[in-house]
């Protein structure tokens, strides 16, 4: 009865969550046509398909009717090629939706292409992360204390994607790193400044409570074997559900093999790193 450590350390359930992953990395069927077949059936059921950006243009001129709204937002952690899969599919069915990039992903052709082709390309930061990394810092205390540096990292960051790609850049989305869940602070604290906003123009944050509340469920892909959550959106889009978001990560919909091992390998890395680093400054700093 070693019931204590059964959540974390059972065999089974960490032998079942390593065979998940490797499922969901290297093995995942190619998901596309089920993208296609959900904007098929929310097109033919009379849906509006928006974008983060028109969606927030429909709510500002206060032109939200009963017409059933789904707002598709793909968040671009990583995988290129899958992306310009799903872009092609909403191309064909002339959908938009919004693609935030991570300076990681970044591909200032594709962003424009993107924005050409009616749909948008915005910027999804994790400043939050990435100094917490570069600096080491342990708590959210500390990255507290850091908060107008991370914010100076942000301005320059968005600033210079502005620059690169010229597209207005008025949403914006917080990427949700290991480090932030460790940490217990998501990337967007840094855009709880007003003034930074305004500074940069920024008119929304994707998670603002200004567009959430007009939804009426979010929906999220998910890694293998919970490949949507809270539930699949095709029942709600067939059930004719009023206002939904979709959001899609392209590492769900197809298993790009060397890019899923170079992202596994660059967490492990980052988190070992992490991880020594916390054990010398117990030693150096006792
Ligand atoms: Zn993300």
């Amino acid at each position: 009865m070693q019931e204590h450590h059964s959540q974390l350390y059972h065999p089974t359930q960490f032998l079942k969550s390593i065979w998940y992953r490797l499922y969901s990395d290297f093995l995942l069927p190619n998901r596309t046509r089920e993208f296609r077949r959900l904007l098929e059936v929310a097109l033919a059921q009379g849906y509006q398909v928006h974008s983060i950006a028109s969606i927030w243009a429909q709510i500002k001129a206060q032109r939200m009717d009963s017409t059933p709204r789904l707002v598709l937002r793909l968040d671009i952690d990583t995988d290129l090629r899958t992306t310009r899969a799903l872009w092609q599919i909403m191309r064909e069915l002339n959908v938009p939706g919004t693609f935030y990039f991570r300076l990681s992903t970044l591909d200032v052709g594709l962003m424009r292409s993107i924005h050409e082709s009616g749909s948008e390309a915005s910027y999804h930061y994790e400043e939050i992360a990435t100094f917490a990394k570069r600096h080491f810092l342990k708590s959210r205390a500390e990255v507290e204390a850091h908060l107008p540096a991370i914010r100076r990292l942000f301005a320059q960051n968005y600033q210079r994607i502005e620059a690169l790609t010229g597209l207005p850049l008025h949403t914006v989305a917080s990427h949700g790193d290991w480090l932030n869940r460790r940490l217990g602070i998501p990337n967007l604290e840094l855009l709880k400044d007003q003034s930074l906003r305004e500074a940069l123009g920024i008119e929304l944050e994707a998670y603002d409570h200004a567009l959430q509340q007009h939804y009426t469920q979010r929906y999220s892909d998910g890694a293998y074997p919970n490949l949507w959550l809270p539930g699949n959106p095709l029942t709600a889009v067939q059930n004719r559900q009023s206002v939904i978001e979709v959001l899609i990560h392209p590492r769900h919909w197809a298993a790009n093999i060397p890019v899923n091992l170079q992202d596994d390998l660059s967490r492990l890395g980052e988190e070992a790193l992490y991880r020594v680093t916390q054990v010398a400054t117990y030693f150096f700093h006792r």
